[in-house]
This record gives C-alpha cells, structure tokens and sequence, in this order.
C-alpha cells in the first residue's frame, strides 16, 4: 500500500481520449485499457475519482457556432459525458472494480446524483466514483468541473490525460522542436495561455492550490507511474 504516494486523486479524462484514432464516439480497445490502468492503481491503495469529458460525442461551443442556444447546447455536452460514464463504468466492472456514477444532473434511473459526503464514503469503500454531466451548468468545462470536484473531495492530485507528453511551448504535433516543460506555476499557464486546461479551471486549481500533472494517456502505465510519484508528464502548481 505504502507504493502509492496519493492517497485520492481525480483522472480527468477528455471525451477525445474515448475516441482514439476515430475522433468521435468510444474505442472500446481503448476504454478497456484505460479500465486496466485504473484497476492497476486501485489495487495499490489510491482511490481514484474520475471525471469524463464529453468532446467526443458533443461540444456546447460547437453547437452554438452553428447557431443553437450556447446553453442548451451545452446541456447537450454534458448529457454527452454521461455516455461516456456508463460506458467507463461498464469497463471497469468488466475489470471487477466497484464503480459508481454520480451525476450532476438528476437521472436516477441512470445514476446516482452527486452527492459530495456519499462520493467520499465510496471512495473510502474503495469503489472508483466517475463525475458526469460536468458542474451540472452551462458555460462551463468538465476541466473546471475535475477542479471543483478535487476541491470538495479533497484530492490530492488532478491527473489531467492528454495524447501528448505533458504541456510544450509550441504544439508538439506541427512543430518537431517543441520544447516540453517540466514545472510550471499556474500563472504560467494563465499568463501564456499553455491550453492545460481553461482559465476558470486554472483558477480554481491556483487557489485550492491543487496540483496538476499533465501526462501522456496513450502509453501504458502512465496512471500507475504518476501515482507512484515518477516524475513523468509537466507538473503544475504554485511557485514556491
Ligand atoms: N459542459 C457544460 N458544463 C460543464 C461541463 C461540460 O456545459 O460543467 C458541456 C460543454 O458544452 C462542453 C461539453 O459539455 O463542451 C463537453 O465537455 P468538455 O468539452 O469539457 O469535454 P472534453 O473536452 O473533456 O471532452
């Protein structure tokens, strides 16, 4: 158990990082094996909280730039995570790891609803708790809601899973010299606008002052890595 160096974390999951190659929907390849990379952690101790994204499937801002209403688009987006949940959830008990899903907008039928105290005594009971739906409000990103749940559940990390490495000065994909960072403060990346995640869920993570490691999803043990404190991926945190 003393493997672990978190305690309690929260993955933040994009909808992107579902779809693999195909840009769209859920890689049940993929999800499989994110479900064994949580089970890996969960088997040393940590207890994991996951929130999922929903890019994948819907994008409030995408929506609305063809015209529709900006917040019912978005309602839209977050009913769109909680696919993304049930099927995460799904994979995970294939695994036979306890999982629950709270969700931020009521669907009983569905999920259970977020409840902050019952999220943690799962937690505590070593079940793996998925967010979905987001804050529960529009004009809002499941980045700021991975924010606000570590915030609440007192997380002692946001694991925030990306296709690339960790945060470049330049986009790595078009430019080969791209230099990665290993340490940066959050006003780093409120000031140099890095795309860690968007301000509101910068801001939010700057002053809970809750750390963020950016890592690269797409090679294998890298959930396991970071929670054994190697030192993978570009940390984010305060200054000092
Ligand atoms: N969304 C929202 N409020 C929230 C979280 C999400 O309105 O608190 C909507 C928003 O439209 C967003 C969509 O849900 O575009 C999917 O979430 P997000 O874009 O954060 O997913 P990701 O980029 O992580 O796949």
């Amino acid at each position: 158990m003393s493997e672990a160096k978190f305690n309690r974390i929260i993955l933040k999951l994009s909808g992107e990082a579902l779809a693999g190659e195909q840009g769209f929907g859920i890689n049940q390849d993929i999800i499989n094996n994110i479900a064994k990379q949580v089970k890996d952690v969960h088997k040393i101790g940590v207890q994991v909280a996951i929130v999922v994204g929903g890019g994948n499937i819907w994008r409030g801002i995408a929506g609305s730039a063809k015209g529709m209403d900006r917040a019912t688009a978005d309602y839209m987006g977050m009913l769109a995570t909680v696919m993304n949940a049930l099927a995460l959830q799904d994979a995970l008990e294939e695994q036979e790891v306890d999982t629950r899903v709270q969700t931020a907008i009521e669907m009983r039928q569905v999920a259970e609803p977020y409840i902050r105290r019952k999220a943690i005594r799962h937690l505590e009971k070593n079940r793996v708790v998925i967010f979905a739906s987001g804050t529960g409000n529009p004009y809002f990103s499941t980045d700021t809601a991975s924010a606000l749940r570590a915030a609440e559940i007192e997380a002692d990390v946001i694991l925030m899973a990306k296709k690339v490495d960790g945060v470049f000065d330049s986009d790595p994909v078009k430019n080969p010299d791209a230099v990665m960072y290993k340490e940066l403060s959050y006003l780093d990346v409120l000031n140099k606008g890095l795309g860690v995640m968007d301000s509101t869920a910068a801001s939010l993570c700057m002053d809970n002052n809750i750390p963020i490691i950016v890592f690269n999803l797409e090679q294998n043990g890298n959930i396991f890595r970071a929670c054994i404190g190697e030192k993978i991926g570009t940390i984010v945190g305060s200054d000092e």
